[in-house]
């Protein structure tokens, strides 16, 4: 490893913790900072790291140095009237949403955790709940700043090349420095939620088909281990911002107080196979019966209805020193038998996942390797065990034949050749990248397992 002054070597690894590696971290106070190390690239590269949210390799530079842009955190300017806002790629959204709801400013997609950057959320082109009418976070950028491999700082906008590779691009395009967000307009931080179970996974399907055009917000969760008769039974929770004038009088006081839930961090100290066999089916089961059979117009906060897992910092500590593995993919719609098949692999396949997400995606953007298009999704949590190799390589082969997709930012173990049947853009993508990027000063330890650059392999 080539030493980089100032700043020193450091383990990092993703959200799931499976494949750590080495680089030299450096702490970015300034866009000075970046074009610095940009222009002093040596041959192991440059990468920009938000939050580490992405489960995989992603965020990694095994052997170059990562820029930590968590430090270039402000809010540069908020037009109320307009809704749009200019922020540094380091603002996380739990900031941003805290800014913002002052001015009843909304930020337009919300991932299932606020802990993700914006330029997390742009370079991963992240997606939440209302993909289904609102598309995903790129749709929602007007402008970005960017300082590409000559060290130069470009304001692109999406009628810019550049934009499109750059949303979704997962870090290979250059350093996103600012972004220009346009948000939208809400009454209160409170949404109100219907909840209902479906009894298994045609139930679910129709229930989601048949109804989700009427709800801004939509997800549901399904049980991952019950088989036969059960088999992806499931409790959809879908909402929408609530009125002012339909929230209980407490509430109407402080309609815009997202309320700042204590953070507790779990120690990395659980031993292996906590998350089991036997622990996941109680899990699945008590999920499902906890949840009411239908309940209409439930007054919930920001935390309850998007991000229940924020409360809990470092929960991926649960899953032991062997970390997690999670599985997102997504299949067009009209592929319902691979989606069957698949809950059905899953389910019977011995592994446990206790965060079990099924939706359906709306029409895709032009990010030339943006995750979503329009179908199903479904993504598991699962405890890397031997043998999950072979639900995974069974999985790929079902997403593949069906036109799917794996998500890249959830990824740590697809081969080069999978990802590459799955992105028909990817070429589009390298071609634009080696433009900016002849050299390959932008890489990453997931763009090398996948090959998702043209640069030498060093
Ligand atoms: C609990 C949980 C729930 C999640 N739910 C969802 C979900 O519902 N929907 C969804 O889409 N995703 C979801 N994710 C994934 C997460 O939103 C993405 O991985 C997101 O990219 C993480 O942002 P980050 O700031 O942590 O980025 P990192 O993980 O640090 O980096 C991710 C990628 O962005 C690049 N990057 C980061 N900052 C910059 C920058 N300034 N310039 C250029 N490139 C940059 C990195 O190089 C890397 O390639 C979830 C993750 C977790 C842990």
């Amino acid at each position: 490893m080539t030493e980089h002054p100032g700043c020193g070597p450091r383990r990092l690894s993703g959200w799931g913790r499976t494949a750590p590696s080495t680089a030299y971290v450096r702490e970015v106070r300034d866009p000075a900072d970046i074009v610095a190390a940009v222009r002093g690239a040596d041959r192991r590269g440059v990468l920009a790291r938000g939050l580490g949210r992405s489960y995989g390799d992603a965020a990694q530079n095994a052997g170059g140095l990562v820029l930590d842009m968590t430090t270039l955190a402000q809010v540069h300017h908020v037009d109320a009237a307009t809704g749009l806002v200019e922020v540094d790629a380091g603002v996380s959204l739990d900031t941003l949403m805290r800014v913002l709801l002052p001015f009843g400013l909304w930020v337009p997609v919300l991932p299932g955790t606020r802990q993700v950057s914006v330029g997390g959320a742009v370079a991963a082109d992240v997606h939440g709940k209302n993909h289904h009418v609102a598309g995903s976070f790129g749709s929602h950028v007007r402008s970005l700043e960017l300082v590409t491999a000559d060290g130069t700082l470009h304001r692109v906008d999406p009628e810019h090349p550049l934009f499109w590779a750059t949303v979704g691009g997962m870090g290979l395009t250059g350093v996103i420095v600012r972004a220009t967000i346009a948000c939208r307009r809400v009454e209160s931080a409170f949404l109100l939620v219907d909840t209902e179970r479906a009894g298994d996974l045609e139930d679910l399907m129709a229930r989601l088909s048949a109804d989700d055009a009427a709800y801004p917000y939509s997800v549901s969760w399904f049980d991952s281990i019950a088989t036969g008769r059960r088999l992806g039974r499931a409790v959809i929770t879908r909402g929408r911002n609530a009125l002012l004038e339909e929230l209980p009088p407490a509430l109407a006081a402080r309609p815009l107080d997202m309320g700042a839930r204590r953070r507790a961090t779990l120690p990395a100290v659980f031993p292996p196979g906590l998350v089991n066999r036997a622990s996941g089916r109680i899990f699945n089961e008590l999920w499902f019966r906890a949840a009411p059979r239908l309940r209409r117009g439930e007054v919930q906060d920001v935390t309850r209805f998007f991000h229940p897992l924020d409360v809990v910092g470092s929960w991926n500590h649960v899953y032991g020193p062997r970390g997690l593995c999670q599985y997102q993919f997504v299949v067009p719609f009209g592929a319902e038998d691979a989606l069957r098949e698949a809950v059905g692999l899953i389910a019977s396949s011995g592994h446990v996942s206790c965060l079990n997400v099924l939706k359906r995606f709306g029409p895709g953007n032009a990010g030339l390797l943006s995750f979503p298009t329009p179908g199903w999704t479904l993504a598991v949590d699962l405890p890397v065990r031997p043998g999950l190799d072979r639900l995974f390589a069974a999985l790929d082969a079902l997403v593949l034949e069906a036109g799917g997709r794996l998500y890249l930012a959830k990824d740590s173990r697809a081969s080069a050749g999978t990802v590459a049947r799955m992105y028909p853009r990817l070429e589009e993508f390298r071609a634009a990248r080696a433009r900016v990027d002849p050299a390959g000063v932008f890489v990453s330890d997931l763009a090398r397992r996948l090959s998702l650059t043209d640069a030498p392999i060093l």
